[in-house]
């Protein structure tokens, strides 16, 4: 019989991986952050997670988030958790109460959204701007017409606390031209954060400059269905 590898050995996997897309780019792995994506596994696999030495954790949805790391991070400190998936302006609140870092923000009501929470909470999270670069019309993301203005009156609203710049390429293309218009656009702002990168391309966005890779499916495995 056959055992499937247990969580610990996927993530020491994914870790040798990042290693060595890292080394080929000639980049430093430590500029290299693994957010593990855990959407819709238990906390029980995040909790194997940690102990095999994780602590950047990333959730798409605020309910299930809240749901999931209040208790983690009551026994985890040094735990870091990024929204990653679109957000809706009546979850700003919430939102902000929880992450560390929203990696989402795609229009002008959202940034509106997040700032009058962080005003009435008095916490900012890091912010990244997800970029559609693709421009398909079903995705998340500003597009890229509006990016340039979008990002500077970000920047101009949240100062330091906007990082960098995040995106999905689309699925059925090569995803290599996205994360270099990506990292082109971060550049241009001087934005130092790169989060780009899944299970199936994470060495792809590693010789483009991601310093955030998300992934999921490689450490957790494939994941339930949604309930
Ligand atoms: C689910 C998700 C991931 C992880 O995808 P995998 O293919 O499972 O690695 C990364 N980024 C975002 C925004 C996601 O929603």
């Amino acid at each position: 019989m056959v055992t499937p590898p247990v969580l610990a050995d996927r993530l020491a996997h994914v870790r040798a991986q990042i290693e060595a897309a890292a080394l080929t780019a000639q980049r430093s792995v430590n500029d290299v952050t693994l957010v593990a994506v855990s959407k819709f596994h238990p906390a029980s696999s995040v909790q194997e997670a940690i102990e095999a030495g994780q602590r950047v954790f990333g959730e798409n949805r605020v309910q299930e988030a809240a749901a999931k790391f209040p208790a983690l991070r009551a026994q985890h400190p040094d735990l870091r958790l990024h929204l990653i998936g679109g957000l809706q302006t009546n979850k700003a609140k919430e939102a902000v109460q929880l992450a560390d870092m929203i990696e989402s923000l795609d229009r002008p009501a959202l940034a509106d959204a997040l700032a009058k929470a962080a005003d009435a909470i008095g916490r900012l999270p890091e912010l990244l701007i997800e970029v559609n670069t693709g421009d398909e019309s079903q995705k998340f993301g500003i597009s890229k017409e509006n990016a340039d203005p979008f990002i500077r009156t970000c920047r101009q609203r949240f100062g330091a606390s906007l990082k960098g710049l995040m995106c999905i390429p689309p699925a059925d293309q090569d995803p290599t031209p996205h994360f270099a218009l990506l990292r082109s656009m971060a550049q241009t702002h001087g934005l130092p954060v790169l989060s780009m990168g899944m299970s199936a391309d994470y060495p792809a966005a590693i010789a483009q400059g991601a310093t955030l890779v998300r992934v999921g499916t490689a450490i957790f495995g494939p994941r339930p269905a949604a309930s």
